[in-house]
């Protein structure tokens, strides 16, 4: 395939993280990574991704066991030396959660080998409380909490449509720029200046198309609005997560191939990057 020209392969890791203990709401989200590779694997798809990319043939990349984090005290300081080491590697890490808290402890390993970081975020929510039900560390709080450390220099939400004064408020202090769900037709393309990491909660997507999520948020965007974002935006893509996938509220295992379609392709636009 021409497409495979020049991939600059060999560095791309996935990796579970089963942590659910910081939702508001609903548990569920640590037993996501395992059921989104099986997705990923399911024989009732195949391996190539839509720029014809046969990822079952590359072996630019690899699959990572879950993190072991069940008797672990401070799960957020072993995250952050995990996904550490991993970078130490020259590795560019997708992360399965987990609820949307492990993406403080990941970014803040990735601020050591990335100034200039850019967030791209996808999510009903903006996840952007000063603390929820007296939990500072909650999925509610984790660009709060990332903001606060002047880690990453932008924040780009999209599909938020759940904002509220406070979170208003909290936006406009930290600089974050907000594309609601109400103005998602006026988007044209997303730019970044430099290395982005896309951090994306499955509630972004309408129940409709993703009802595997704790978070029901009528009014969201379709699985193909998400996969045109992933593929669409400029930037150089240099971590990813896949957060919020919730098995427990899933049927027949939808959501799951969802988180594994967008999970392909995620690795492909990486392999693909160098040809961009
Ligand atoms: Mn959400
Ligand atoms: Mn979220």
């Amino acid at each position: 395939m021409a497409r495979e020209k020049g991939i600059k392969g060999g560095d791309i890791t996935v990796v579970g993280i089963p942590f659910d203990k910081n939702s508001s709401y609903l548990r569920g989200p640590a037993l996501a990574p395992k059921r989104i590779r099986e997705a990923l694997f399911c024989e009732s798809s195949n391996m190539w991704t839509e720029d014809l990319i046969d990822l079952g043939e590359f072996s630019g990349w690899e699959v990572l066991d879950d993190m072991r984090l069940s008797s672990q005290e401070n799960v957020f300081e072993l995250i952050e030396n995990e996904i550490r080491q991993l970078l130490k590697r020259r590795l560019r890490v997708i992360s399965l959660g987990g609820d949307h808290s492990i993406t403080y402890p990941i970014i803040r390993a990735y601020r050591e080998g990335y100034q200039n970081l850019n967030i791209l975020h996808l999510d009903a929510h903006p996840d952007l409380y000063d603390e929820r039900d007296g939990n500072q560390y909650s999925h509610a709080c984790t660009f709060a909490r990332i903001l606060e450390e002047n880690i990453v220099i932008r924040l780009v939400q999209v599909g938020i449509r759940t904002m509220n004064g406070h979170q208003y408020e909290q936006a406009k202090r930290f600089g974050v720029e907000v594309i609601e769900m109400k103005n998602i037709g006026k988007i044209g393309q997303i730019k970044f200046d430099g290395p982005v990491y896309l951090s994306l909660d499955l509630d972004c997507l309408d129940p409709a198309y993703a009802p595997g999520v704790s978070h029901h948020e009528p009014g969201g965007m379709s699985t193909r609005e998400v996969l045109g974002i992933i593929r669409n935006f400029k930037g150089r893509l240099v971590g990813a997560d896949i957060v919020e996938y919730n098995p427990e509220r899933d049927l027949h295992g939808m959501t799951g191939m969802v988180a594994g379609k967008i999970l392909k392709e995620i690795i492909g636009r990486m392999l693909g990057e160098a040809s961009r």
